[in-house]
């Protein structure tokens, strides 16, 4: 599945011709310790030149030039790393008011894991041209699901469907169909092939057959499959991936499973921040989305309409029967993707953006922390998991993922040390977007604009538009 690499860095290389004017301006970090993540160590007092959107530079200040007419940003005590990439976001669902969200999280290029496509390919037109702040946007298009799920979503009353699932959801029902599908979306600017539920093994075949043949990656939810079977097919990548208890083999058997994953490549993105959300107390959940002043949750003020209601539908879908089921389901995720990990699998950090109590571009900086207390991870191996080697698995490598000459100026400036403490990716300074600069000032005036944005007062994508606006 080469050809498609070439077309992903394609479009890369295309988002800097449109960005870069005529006339670059120079930009100089200076004094900043560079958290590369090459596999170099810090490079401190170092110096980075960002002409246009590419980084020009990179050196020790000593023996780095400054050019004239540079704009200087003093980076004296703190830390510069890459923009981090979220592995798995629904931006459809969160809405476009998360893009700013993202970026104000240091989050520079989001995964979008299934939505409504033709929405987000005008986001990512709106972002390439300048009109609109946000990530670098990589698509898996619409979710392929199998006809039986679709069939069953639409005897959902009216009233009980908040998703306008025919947007962003295609029924799979047959090796035909699939291969009529996945020809048909080929052609429609997508980066990835998202599966989530599939109808059967023939099925499941013929979508990875045809998406080789059509040079893209499959990618999604194999929860119906054995790993086994998941390799055979050639699946690309898996997210929420464990070992279904039915299988129950021995530790050895299960590193050897995902040392034949590690060996081909395919990635896990276990979004533990999701199932951890899902297992907080109930009523914290509730005074969550009844929460409109941000007085449980300050994050809660950022929230669209849309995904506020669907949060709503996915609370009533919560009771502590499921609640118990999850927490057993906790300790083998953990244990399997800590395995995986041991093993050489790559694990990948997502947080499945869209889910209850999961906010958009701070649940990145969750799931890392995950990363290291839950999975034993050092803060480096973890960063290196929302950088560097993210960059690699969508064919960006050359692009995007560490800060070396030559790469797109994404960048994330910090005031405390994240390899002492895995939380101060928290304490953002600034973030360079392909080499626009937002320091704090312009970060806190990105928040606030998300706080007013029309998305909030509004339902402007789900089924009901004439749902009141919230007291503000
Ligand atoms: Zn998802």
């Amino acid at each position: 599945m080469r050809a498609r690499v070439t077309t992903l860095l394609g479009l890369l290389v295309a988002v800097s011709a449109v960005s870069a004017q005529s006339v670059p301006t120079t930009l100089v970090i200076r004094g900043a310790t560079v958290i590369a993540m090459t596999g170099a160590p810090p490079l401190s007092n170092a110096t980075v030149v960002i002409r246009g959107d590419r980084i020009a530079a990179v050196g020790p200040s000593a023996v780095t030039p400054i050019p004239n007419g540079a704009r200087l940003l003093d980076g004296t005590g703190r830390y510069l790393l890459p923009g981090l990439i979220e592995m798995h976001a629904h931006v459809s669902k969160a809405r476009a008011s998360s893009l700013g969200l993202f970026v104000a999280n240091g989050v520079t290029t989001v995964r979008d894991m299934g939505g409504d496509h033709d929405e987000l390919l005008g986001w990512r037109r709106e972002i390439r041209a300048g009109r609109r702040i946000g990530p670098r946007l990589v698509i898996a298009g619409p979710y392929l699901e199998s006809a039986d799920n679709i069939a069953r979503m639409r005897k959902d009353p009216v009233h009980e469907r908040v998703e306008p699932f025919e947007r962003l959801r295609i029924a799979v029902g047959s090796p035909d169909e699939a291969r009529r599908i996945v020809r048909a979306l080929a052609i429609k600017e997508l980066d990835f092939l998202k599966i989530r539920t599939v109808q059967d093994m023939a099925t499941y075949r013929a979508i990875n057959d045809a998406a080789e043949e059509q040079g893209l990656k499959v990618v999604g939810h194999v929860s119906q499959f054995s790993p086994e079977a998941v390799l055979e097919a050639g699946q690309d990548g898996a997210d929420h991936f464990f070992a279904p208890d039915t299988l129950n083999p021995s530790r050895e058997q299960r590193l050897q499973l995902w040392r034949r994953f590690a060996e081909r490549g395919v990635p896990n993105v276990p979004t533990l921040v999701t199932l951890r959300a899902a297992l907080a107390p109930l009523d914290r959940l509730k005074a969550v989305v009844d929460d409109l002043h941000g007085r449980v949750e300050p994050r809660r003020r950022y929230l669209s309409r849309f995904m506020v209601q669907d949060w709503k539908e996915q609370v009533l879908e919560t009771s502590s029967e499921r609640q118990d089921l999850l927490r057993s389901l906790w300790d083998r995720v953990v244990r399997d993707t800590r395995e995986m990990h041991e093993a050489g699998m790559e694990v990948l950090a997502g947080s499945d953006v869209a889910v209850l109590d999961v906010y958009p571009g701070w649940s990145l900086h969750d799931e890392l922390g995950l990363f290291v207390d839950v999975l034993g991870m050092s803060p480096m191996e973890a960063l290196e998991r929302a950088t560097r080697r993210p960059a690699r698995f969508l064919g960006a490598a050359d692009a995007i993922g560490t800060i070396e000459r030559g790469k797109i100026a994404d960048l994330l400036l910090l005031t405390h040390d994240p390899l002492n403490d895995i939380g101060n990716t928290r304490r953002i300074a600034g973030v360079v977007v392909a080499g626009v600069m937002h320091d704090r000032a312009a970060l806190d005036r990105l928040l606030a604009s998300v706080e007013v944005a029309p998305d909030r007062r509004r339902d402007n994508w789900g089924r009901y538009r004439s749902v009141p606006a919230p007291q503000r």
